[in-house]
């Protein structure tokens, strides 16, 4: 393992912290702090106090520091992809490690230089209104564990940018590459302007109940983000959730599958199927059924599955134990149903105990929990479908609403039927797809509020009319 200077700068003492695993070989990477309440308690005190400066900046002062971060990202970003890679299991290559860096980077220039004026709302000869956006003061930030990286940077830059302070809490099972991140950010930023706790959900229960955030930005499962409403009922905090997706996509009949195969599987398969907003139900016309049922699973069988700092793997293990035992569960179950595996259906345990097989299950449908729960891995059940109305009303029918996407050759049927779809995002061909330019959110269970974009820096800040 080559020395990294970044790692170094956030491990502690093998006695004072606690063993982060490599999620593909299990040796252990680093020991992050095992920060409290207490530690939260200084970091709240510090970010209250910092605030008022970084405000008083303006927006150029904080977009020419954010780019700076942005550039020093990308001169750090082979050292904190491989920490990255170790610590959360994703390959290098692919859409996957460095993808994920290089996504930091475009997020915070993204968040430094998306211009935000005040509006004017009312201009009649008599009177005038605008509508500007203030500080909120400052934000927790409360992240998952399969893009760290990314989802720290998308709460944190966009509310630096707005002029407030941060503390941010990583997930428990990804701490020691945002610790690492937040250090390129403090090599820029004043005492206290950005805190990174590493801590556990103790420490996000006091975040979401502290009176001292004037916003939380949590991204997680639903379960939690419902104790987070509640949590934060005291202190009225408001709050974007970004929560769990169960994302259906829909094959039309008449596509052409070939042409779309890359971008079907890469819907499911991005980041080893560890993503919020992949495909994780997908209802294919009967008329195409077999097609891609077989066409994803050549894709399974053949695309490099392996430790993350091997060249060439693309498809990654499990980040954790727990998300390993869900995924094998919930296949096993399908299996005992009599649903069919196309391909995979089981550990590679050649690979390490954490390693998943790209699973493909065919002839399944709703009442079998990988149909209804989310699988959050690398299993995506196919289901076929008759009648297109049907096949909105059952993509429809589950608790969630992030994503969404339309497969067809025509493009106007497609969009009549993303009209139809309850979720956030409705992609055509293609699922996903990201960019921080355009908002994203969920509906239903899957969460409220925007990130990216204007909008996103619109939800971290105060809006303020002034009239005159
Ligand atoms: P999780 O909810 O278990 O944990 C997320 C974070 O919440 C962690 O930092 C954890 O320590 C913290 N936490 C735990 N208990 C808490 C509490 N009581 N109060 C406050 N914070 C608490 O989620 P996870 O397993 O890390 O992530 C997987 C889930 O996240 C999936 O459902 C996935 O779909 C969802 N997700 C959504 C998006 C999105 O943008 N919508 C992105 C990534 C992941």
């Amino acid at each position: 393992m080559t020395s990294s200077t970044l790692l170094a700068a956030v491990t502690v003492a093998a006695d004072r912290g606690r063993p982060i695993p490599d999620a593909a070989t299990r040796e252990t990477v680093g020991h992050a702090p095992v920060h409290t309440v207490d530690d939260l308690e200084r970091a709240v005190a510090a970010a209250r106090s910092a605030q008022p400066a970084w405000a008083a900046l303006g927006h150029d002062a904080r977009a020419r520091t954010l780019n700076a971060i942005a550039d020093d990202i990308e001169e750090n970003a082979e050292e904190l992809a491989v920490l990255l890679s170790r610590e959360q299991g994703k390959p290098l290559d692919g859409p996957n490690a460095r993808f994920e860096v290089g996504a930091a980077a475009a997020w915070t220039r993204s968040a430094a230089n998306t211009p935000l004026d005040p509006q004017v709302v009312l201009d009649d000869g008599s009177a005038r209104s605008e509508l500007h956006y203030v500080p909120l003061g400052t934000v927790g930030a409360i992240g998952p564990w399969n893009w760290p990286v990314m989802i720290a940077v998308w709460q944190i830059a966009p509310s630096l940018r707005m002029g407030n302070t941060v503390v941010v809490k990583p997930s428990e099972y990804t701490p020691l590459s945002v610790l690492a991140l937040a250090e390129i950010y403090q090599r820029h930023l004043p005492q206290g302007t950005l805190t990174a706790l590493s801590g556990g959900g103790e420490v996000g229960a006091a975040i979401a109940e502290h009176p001292g955030f004037d916003k939380i930005m949590f991204t997680g499962s639903t379960e939690t983000g419902r104790r987070i409403v509640a949590g934060s009922a005291g202190n009225l905090a408001r709050l974007t959730l970004e929560l769990g997706g169960n994302d259906a996509g829909i094959v039309l009949p008449g596509t052409d599958v070939k042409s779309v195969a890359e971008q079907l599987f890469w819907g499911v398969f991005i980041n080893t199927g560890q993503t919020c907003a992949s495909l994780k139900r997908l209802y294919v016309h009967e008329s195409l059924y077999e097609e891609v049922v077989a066409t994803l699973a050549e894709a399974a069988k053949t695309t490099p599955l392996g430790p993350g700092l091997e060249p060439g793997n693309v498809l990654g293990p499990l980040q954790n134990q727990k998300q390993f035992d869900i995924v094998a569960r919930l296949v096993e179950d399908a299996r005992t149903r009599g649903a069919r595996i196309a391909a995979g259906g089981g550990p590679a345990e050649e690979l390490g105990p954490l390693f998943y097989r790209p699973t493909v299950v065919a002839d399944i449908s709703e009442g079998a929990p990988l149909v209804d729960e989310e699988q959050f891995g690398p299993v995506i059940p196919v289901i076929r479908y008759s009648s297109v109305a049907d096949a909105i009303r059952r993509a429809n029918a589950v608790e969630q609403g992030l994503g969404a996407s339309v497969w067809s050759a025509d493009v106007e049927e497609a969009l009549g039927v993303a009209e139809r779809l309850q979720a956030g995002t409705v992609w055509i061909n293609q699922h996903g797809t990201l960019n921080p330019e355009v908002p994203f959110g969920g509906v239903k269970a899957s969460g409220y509020g925007l990130e990216f974009g204007a909008e996103g820096l619109k939800a971290v800040a105060a809006p303020k009319v002034v009239t005159r």
